[in-house]
């Protein structure tokens, strides 16, 4: 008989042969560890891609499965604005026929004001074709879940399932020798990947564990939603957000009779707005979209001198105001409050590890983009594994991965410095910089050339 202590080689060969035939039974090509919007989005994706038919993949939810049998007869008041790139590939896995029949509100403009003077920028395209969508995160979700539904035979999915720890393979530590990413679950199960994607949120523990790392900051803001009755019926298809100085309000169409609110501001006034009555909340709410109280003289003289000579000069460019509709009622129980911030990993890849969604950024809500550069993220993510599956290459290797890393830091950068750079811009009454946005927005208003690559660029 062997003695461990004459062969300890070949006693450690066949401790590790043991750990990676138990890890072969439940190895993975890719385990999405997050079932939010965006991870349920990544597993769909995979679970659709003819190059990827033949690849194990596992989605990890710490919650429990969110179907909707039923929709609520009362809208939601968590909504997201969904550009019509992310409909694009909500479309190209089948899940945006199911928010199709569930429910939407396409917006067909947008008008953005500034509460310090008249300066306003609109945004619409020609003819009927939709800016956008908004669309209740839960309907996205549940959409989302039918779909993956329906890919059973591809995607195993595990719901009330939290990932509480990882291993790496070298050149990080792997405890047991394993080539892969070992993920244990709070039911003390182990499972191994080739490719682990980290979809779980801002506070991500696959980033953490990974040691990639984040910047983050605490705007000091939070926002206040709510779903809002409009005091009269009517198309409701523009999108209106106008900036106080205390944060920006945005009234977000959800159909002809009601909007979504949010309104970004100090976490003391939210306080406030979260404990007033319902007649004084819809007075503050209808007051913050028409109270002048902001305006001053000599901005206000400043900003119609060059509204009057850009009409001269583009007379096209300038567009016309349009007056917001007043708020009624308060739907019921519908307020809550979320801290906003920003966050920001500068590394998106390691070997074996991808990080998608705010588990890789988190932006303000003013622009209405963080889930869609989610989206974004899951588009690029797909192309880059389904040419490496095509390529017949392993999907968690580094050199695709960084591609996608390359990709997408190229498109979020610009997009949270722009996010960041409006939220601190217009969060001040000081009169210099009231002038200079207000002479900035007019003129940008003004050349529709540029609001078009704004759009563009924003819409993707
Ligand atoms: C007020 C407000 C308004 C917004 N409006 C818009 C908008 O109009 N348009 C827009 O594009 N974006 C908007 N956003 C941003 C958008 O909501 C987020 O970007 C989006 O929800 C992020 O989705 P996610 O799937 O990446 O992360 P999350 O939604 O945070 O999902 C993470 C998931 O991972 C799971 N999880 C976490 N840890 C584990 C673990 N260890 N194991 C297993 N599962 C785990 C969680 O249970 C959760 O389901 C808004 C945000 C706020 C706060």
């Amino acid at each position: 008989m062997l003695r461990p202590s004459c062969h300890p080689h070949l006693f450690r060969l066949l401790d590790s042969r043991r750990a990676l035939s138990s890890a072969a039974s439940s190895l993975y090509d890719a385990v999405i560890s997050g079932g939010g919007m965006v991870g349920t989005a990544m597993a769909c994706a995979l679970g659709s891609h003819p190059h990827l038919r033949h690849k194990k993949i596992l989605l990890l939810e710490a919650g429990q499965k969110k179907g909707c049998d039923h929709l609520p007869e009362q809208f939601s008041n968590r909504v997201s604005s969904i550009t019509p790139g992310s409909a694009t590939l909500l479309a190209s896995f089948g899940a945006w026929d199911h928010i199709c029949s569930m429910r939407l509100k396409p917006y067909k403009r947008m008008q953005v004001w500034d509460a310090c003077s008249d300066a306003l920028i609109t945004f619409d395209k020609e003819g009927m074709e939709e800016m956008g969508y908004i669309i209740e995160n839960d309907v996205i979700t549940a959409a989302l879940t039918r779909q993956l539904d329906s890919l059973s035979e591809r995607v195993e999915v595990l719901y009330r399932s939290r990932a509480v720890g990882y291993t790496w393979p070298a050149p990080y530590r792997n405890a047991e020798g394993s080539p892969w990413v070992q993920i244990e679950l709070a039911d003390g199960q182990r499972l191994h990947t080739r490719l682990l994607i980290g979809a779980d949120g801002q506070n991500s523990t696959v980033r953490s564990a990974a040691g990639m790392k984040s910047i983050q900051w605490s705007y000091n803001h939070v926002a206040v939603v709510a779903t809002l009755e409009l005091s009269e019926s009517t198309d409701n298809n523009v999108a209106w957000q106008r900036f106080l100085p205390s944060g920006p309000i945005a009234l977000l169409p959800l159909s002809d009779t009601c909007s979504s609110l949010v309104w970004s501001t100090s976490p003391e006034r939210a306080s406030q707005l979260l404990a007033m009555d319902e007649e004084s909340f819809v007075d503050a709410v209808n007051s913050a979209f028409w109270s002048s109280d902001h305006h001053s003289d000599f901005i206000t003289s400043a900003g119609s001198i060059l509204h009057s000579a850009l009409s001269s000069l583009m007379p096209s460019g300038t567009s016309a105001r349009q007056l917001p509709p007043s708020v009624s009622r308060l739907g019921k129980n519908s307020r809550a409050a979320f801290p906003l911030g920003l966050g920001h990993s500068p590394e998106y890849v390691r070997q074996r590890v991808a990080l998608i969604g705010d588990a890789a950024h988190r932006v303000h809500p003013l622009a209405g983009q963080g889930v869609n550069m989610g989206f974004g993220d899951v588009a690029s993510l797909l192309h880059h594994l389904s040419s490496a599956a095509f390529d017949g290459q392993d999907l968690g290797s580094t050199r695709h991965l960084l591609e996608y890393e390359t990709e997408r830091q190229r498109q979020n950068l610009p997009l949270m410095a722009a996010i960041d750079m409006l939220k601190r811009l217009y969060n001040t009454s000081q009169p210099s910089i009231v002038l200079l946005r207000t002479l900035g927005l007019q003129a940008t208003n003004a050349v529709p050339p540029l609001k078009e690559r704004i759009m563009a660029f924003a819409s993707k």
